[in-house]
């Protein structure tokens, strides 16, 4: 199914205030598609969640599934449902009959209703379970359930609200993956609510970034990350490492010259930038190789910036450097696999190298 919502606006009145919780929220989530809503807390993720379920109606605006505008409809004509509340288990229910429960209240008769639990518990493999109650399962198990429950009942959009964010780190872990696999063998359209960049990076087809009740950047989980469109994007999708500068026009090699208090910063674009636009670099910290400046030997096409270690943090599988650079109050970050920069320590003087590649340019945020 496909869930198209036309420029959604919500406001939550009260008697003294109006709240605007969205505004103006416009996007295409394909059928099948793996969707993530993405922020930090209190931007709108819950409140399109609930206006797609049809738990509440917008302000203005219209959404649409497959064509049909369903803005009026109620939640339970929609065909959508929110799973992993808690898993939302009947707990005195055995599984099998969690399954049937769907079916049973639509009036589905006994024998047909079991075999649509056979087969949806077969798609989650969980026909073994089948007499256990949801006490008796893990929370993986769980999962898996109340995926069937919401396939039996004929889900044709399932909706996910932080349904790791109460698991310990370790079993959000494997669930991401698990969810994941499963969520995809559905083949149903599905959108997830989180403000784990991590979970949104490992799991999306696509992200949509939320800020302030508006998506601010829509697009696959690389190109968000490696692409972000404004500061607080790249903020919020990981370390950023930020240097201002004014485009100058085109280099000998076609990249797009940046003048920096550093000097030129090239950076690979395929559009085109007016010259004297005030832009800001920014480059990951898995980006940016760090050399001793004695014995520094950067590629040709590299980007340089001279400066000086400030702190040393060995995270086990990659060492950061906190380095700032020379004649400013700019610190950046370069992470590195951890044994291959064991001789560089705090006070070194170094050069941070970085490909033109490797340097997303960020609109400002005020234009
Ligand atoms: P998120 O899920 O991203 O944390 P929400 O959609 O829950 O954000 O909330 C968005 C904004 O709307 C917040 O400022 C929140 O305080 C407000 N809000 C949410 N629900 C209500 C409500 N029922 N009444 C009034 N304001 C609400
Ligand atoms: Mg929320």
């Amino acid at each position: 199914m496909e869930i198209k919502l036309d420029s959604v606006t919500k406001d939550y009145e009260s008697s003294e205030s109006t709240q605007r919780a969205l505004s103006n929220v416009s996007a295409t989530i394909g059928s099948g598609e793996f969707f993530f809503l993405l922020g930090p807390s209190g931007c709108g993720k819950t409140t399109l969640l609930r206006l797609i379920a049809g738990l509440i109606q917008p302000t203005a605006g219209r959404i649409k599934f497959d064509g049909v505008d369903v803005t009026d409809l109620p939640v339970d004509k929609r065909g959508t449902a929110l799973v992993f509340q808690g898993y939302a288990l009947w707990p005195h229910m055995t599984v099998r009959e969690n399954v049937e429960f769907g079916p049973k209240m639509k009036g589905v008769p006994r024998r047909k209703r079991r075999q649509l639990a056979i087969d949806q518990l077969t798609r989650v493999e969980m026909t073994d379970f089948m007499n256990r109650k949801p006490n008796q399962l893990s929370g993986g198990q769980q999962q898996r359930v109340a995926l069937a429950r919401a396939l039996a009942a004929g889900t044709q959009c399932l909706l996910f609200d932080e349904p790791l964010s109460n698991l310990d780190a370790r079993l959000r872990l494997t669930m991401r993956d698990e969810l994941k696999t499963l969520v995809k063998s559905t083949g149903v359209t599905a959108i997830y609510v989180t403000h784990d960049q991590k979970e949104a990076l490992s799991m999306a087809d696509r992200v949509a970034v939320m800020k302030d009740g508006e998506i601010i950047q829509l697009d696959n989980p690389e190109a968000v990350y490696s692409q972000p469109a404004t500061h607080f994007v790249a903020d919020f999708l990981g370390e950023a490492n930020l240097l201002d500068g004014i485009v100058s026009g085109l280099d000998d090699s076609n990249n797009l010259a940046v003048a920096t208090q550093f000097g030129e910063i090239s950076i690979s674009v395929i559009d085109q930038y007016s010259s004297g636009i005030s832009v800001t670099c920014c480059v990951r910290p898995e980006h940016v190789r760090i050399q001793l400046a004695s014995i520094a030997s950067g590629k040709e096409e590299d980007n340089v910036l001279p400066a000086k270690i400030v702190n040393n943090i060995y995270l086990g599988d990659v060492r950061q450097y906190v380095c700032q650079l020379d004649g400013s109050d700019s610190e950046w970050r370069v992470a590195q696999i951890a044994d291959e920069t064991a001789g560089l320590g705090v006070g070194d003087s170094v050069q941070l190298a970085f490909s033109p590649r490797h340097v997303a340019f960020l609109e400002n945020e005020n234009n």
